[in-house]
């Protein structure tokens, strides 16, 4: 339809800078249309953000207008609104569906724009919706949606059939991490080298501190993380030719000395437009199929991938823009400054404390730490959703809002009361210790619940069971593990205990 109109100019979002958002085949722009960046500071000055965030996203769009030259108008401006107008003024622009709500209102706000349909996942909102309408008054579950990508993608198929027989191996890729290790021993994952552009990015942001302008939080050097295309497949291919066969046994699996295990650390490339879902899941295939990974790894890689980033990007739609605010158990204590401040020494405990050094000086955890060890504990303690999901999307690389509210709200608050997962992710010690070696140097204990060894994860996961008992009584996944407070001696010193808890 676009094709009608000569040369609208066509605006490239932060998120957007891929050669997958400028392909007229796929119904984007034509392939002479001028393009339009704009670089805001006013959404660094509303939040504190961390540092390397700010600095990835500001590097890759830079890179990414240098790539594009002449083509590209780049505008540094406050705001959104304000670059467009001091650009464009009234005229037509053509942008692909942006990311979030708040942009999506904007661009449909703005009636000499026109939204192009969404790049950058598998399937498109019209087909989820009619997917998920077609299942009536069955719950949406992940594990169904993922079955349905696979087969409608042809993901690892053999006709009709999943490959292996099976469709799920995650029996096969839960395993605590080897014995004695202190880490995985897999090659290391890709990491670029800086550029001139990142020095200025550098510049830029020392001086809107130093100027009190903006306000970060965490490290920031050197950049860990792919701000060009060319970045992006280098780490895809060093990821599916060196990482891929040993992601799966151990992906849950946590080790102090070795916080990357055998992860890809590419969800700030797809998340940012470098690159397609669909060449990372057909890559790795295509490892399988050559006999160089295993299926348990290429199969819960596909799983990440094709499953749940897939399921988290169209629930955030589907839901709608009230499901952010969902909060089914009533938590409101605010979040510590220790925690905001990404303070690792304010704690005691040691697995928190040392996912909280690695978020101040990376921002990125694999999905254990954020689930297991931050999200779990901000359950626990009750703190409010809204502010643990604003915290998980200032302080991560890859945070951005349609991947924060359905991970932080549904998954890991259980703040939707369950439309996501059929009961919280949330553990004593136990669980810890099982997947890490982070008790044995811990001045707790994972098993004792009361008292001066006490691990705040053991004793946080009674007083959680307990304040919501009534709740999860009713949920049969959960029946036995409420039946266990009655058979605790010391419940009540417990509750009194966990009533003081400041970290
Ligand atoms: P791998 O383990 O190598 O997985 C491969 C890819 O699968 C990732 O790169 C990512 O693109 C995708 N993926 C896997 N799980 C998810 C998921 N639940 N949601 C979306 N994509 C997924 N992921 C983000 O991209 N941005 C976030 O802001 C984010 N916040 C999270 C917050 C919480 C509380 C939890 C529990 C998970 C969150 N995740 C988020 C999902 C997941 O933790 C990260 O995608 C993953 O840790 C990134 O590291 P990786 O690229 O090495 O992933
Ligand atoms: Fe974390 Fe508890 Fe283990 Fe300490 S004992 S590392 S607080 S789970």
């Amino acid at each position: 339809m676009h094709e009608e109109e000569p040369r609208t100019p066509h605006w490239l979002f932060g998120d957007q800078l891929g050669p997958h958002f400028v392909d007229p085949a796929r119904g984007g722009p034509r392939r002479d249309a001028p393009l339009l960046m704009i670089e805001s500071k006013g959404v660094f000055r509303r939040r504190r953000f961390h540092r390397a965030k700010a600095h990835l996203i500001l590097s890759a769009m830079r890179h990414r207008a240098a790539e594009l030259g002449d083509r590209v108008r780049y505008v540094k401006a406050d705001t959104y609104r304000q670059g467009l107008r001091e650009t464009m003024g009234d005229d037509p622009v053509t942008v692909h569906h942006p990311t979030s709500y708040a942009a999506r209102d904007f661009v449909q706000g703005l009636p000499f724009v026109r939204v192009l349909s969404a790049r950058g996942f598998l399937v498109g909102h019209d087909e989820f919706k009619r997917w998920a309408d077609g299942r009536g008054t069955k719950h949406l579950r992940q594990e169904d949606f993922y079955r349905w990508v696979r087969t409608t993608h042809d993901l690892l198929m053999e006709g009709d059939r999943p490959v292996g027989g099976r469709w799920n191996l995650d029996h096969d890729n839960r395993q605590r991490p080897p014995r004695g290790a202190t880490e995985l021993g897999v090659p290391a994952p890709f990491r670029p080298q800086e550029s001139g552009i990142d020095a200025e990015v550098r510049s830029d942001l020392d001086r809107w501190s130093r100027s009190g302008e903006v306000e970060f939080v965490g490290e920031d050097a050197p950049r860990r993380f792919p701000a060009t295309r060319r970045e992006a497949l280098t780490a895809l291919r060093r990821f599916v030719d060196h990482r891929l066969a040993t992601f799966g046994a151990h992906e849950d699996a946590m080790l102090a000395g070795d916080e990357t295990m055998s992860h890809s650390l590419l969800s700030s490339s797809l998340n940012l437009g470098l690159l397609d879902p669909a060449e990372c899941v057909e890559q790795a295939e295509a490892r399988w199929r050559s006999g160089d990974a295993p299926l348990n790894s290429v199969e819960g890689f596909v799983r990440q991938i094709a499953g749940w980033r897939e399921y988290v990007w169209q629930v955030y739609w589907y839901f709608g823009p009230q499901y952010r605010a969902s909060n089914a158990l009533r938590h409101r204590v605010p979040l510590p400054d220790w925690f905001t401040d990404l303070s690792p020494d304010a704690t005691e405990a040691n697995c928190l404390s040392h996912v909280l050094e690695q978020v101040r000086t990376t921002g990125w955890t694999h999905h254990i730490p954020r689930l297991m060890v931050l999200g779990s504990f901000a359950l626990q303690q009750g703190w409010e959703p809204r502010a643990v999901t604003d915290w998980f999307h200032r302080s991560f690389v890859d945070g951005y809002d349609w991947v924060m509210v359905p991970n932080v709200v549904g998954m890991s608050q259980y703040a939707d009361g369950g439309r996501m997962t059929t009961k919280p992710y949330t553990s004593g010690g136990a669980y810890i210790d099982r997947m890490s070696d982070f008790c044995g140097p811990c001045r707790y204990k994972p098993s004792v619940r009361v008292g001066d060894d006490a691990c705040p994860y053991t004793a946080g996961y009674w007083n959680l069971l307990h304040r919501h008992r009534d709740r999860f009584e009713r949920n049969a996944r959960m029946t036995q593990a409420v039946r266990g407070l009655d058979r605790l001696p010391d419940l009540d010193e417990l509750l009194e205990q966990e009533r003081d808890r400041r970290s």
